[in-house]
């Protein structure tokens, strides 16, 4: 199955307690769609500036991800800068630019438009909307956003979500959409929102999948160093749908199997800065810490 992916293609800007770094690659839709081609065929919308590296759209085709669908932009490219505090489940946006993404209207290539599987990957949830109203027909589609989005484009936010099936969010998000404290009170909450499976990420706690009759948990794998959390979120959501995709179907245990390809993506990422760790990455090392998150979790 081919999914179709929008979001923010970027320049990041992160300080974690392990170092700093200074325009890098990032954005939501880079580290969803480089997990997800471990699995199948991808194909992004976005907008970049003419700042954007060439050599970095040629690193996301070398993929096999398609990027007819990515414009490049008079003006400069997406700007995220973030700090993470000691406990690296938190961090603070110091800075945020959207640039060429503050004009950008969306128009999918005809090639984009029978897609199987659409992702909304974050981003302002206008353009998520408009990206999955040029989708002829998707079978499955799923959703993730950010604290940003919840607080200033809510409207927005909660008309988009009735037409979405799978939401990606972390505990913050979760409890801010919801409006509850308690976790399994705001996924219950979620579910009455439209989604009818939601993923809560909870960084190094690993993920909870909420579904109206159904709780299922997976830890995060435990690494012994973990450099940077950016794109975890994202390379997890890219590693769930890339494995749906690639079985296609969305049956209970495919969900399972899917939800631990995505921890295995999200664990990867954090090891290094930006996509360090996944432009070195290759099939078998992902094959080989599926097999050790299955010996993990059996008992
Ligand atoms: P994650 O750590 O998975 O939440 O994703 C981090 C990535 O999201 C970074 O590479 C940023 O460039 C990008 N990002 C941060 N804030 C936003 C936002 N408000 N909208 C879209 N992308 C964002």
């Amino acid at each position: 199955m081919k999914i179709v992916v929008v979001g923010s293609v970027a320049f990041d800007n992160v300080e974690t307690p392990f170092g700093k770094v200074e325009n890098v690659i990032g954005g939501s839709a880079t580290f969803f769609s480089v997990a997800a081609s471990f699995f199948a065929p991808v194909a992004v919308v976005a907008v970049v500036g003419e700042d954007f590296p060439k050599a970095e759209l040629a690193f996301l085709r070398s993929r096999g991800i398609d990027t007819a669908g990515i414009e490049v932009a008079e003006g400069r490219t997406f700007r995220w800068t973030g700090r993470y505090h000691e406990d690296m489940n938190l961090r603070d946006t110091l800075d945020l630019q959207l640039n060429v993404f503050a004009e950008f209207q969306p128009k999918l290539p005809e090639s984009y438009r029978a897609a199987e599987i659409c992702f909304l990957s974050n981003i302002h949830p206008s353009l998520q909307q408009s990206v999955l109203r040029q989708l002829d027909r998707p079978e499955l589609v799923g959703a993730d956003t950010m604290t940003h989005w919840i607080q200033d484009t809510r409207g927005d936010l909660e008309a988009l979500l009735r037409h979405v099936e799978v939401l990606t969010v972390n505990d913050e998000e979760a409890r801010m959409l919801s409006g509850e404290r308690n976790i399994v009170a705001a996924a219950r909450k979620i579910l009455t929102m439209g989604p009818k499976s939601l993923l809560i990420k909870r960084g190094e706690y690993g993920v909870l999948h909420f579904s109206p009759d159904s709780v299922f948990a997976v830890p995060a794998f435990p690494l012994e160093q973990v450099f940077d959390p950016t794109g975890a979120g994202d390379a997890f959501a890219g590693g769930f749908v890339g494995a749906l995709a690639k079985c296609g179907d969305f049956s209970p245990p495919s969900v399972r199997r899917a939800i631990v390809y995505g921890s295995v993506m999200a664990s990867f990422v954090v090891e290094d800065f930006s996509l360090k760790r996944l432009r070195k990455l290759s099939s078998e090392d992902v094959e080989h810490r599926y097999r050790q998150f299955v010996a993990l979790t059996e008992f």
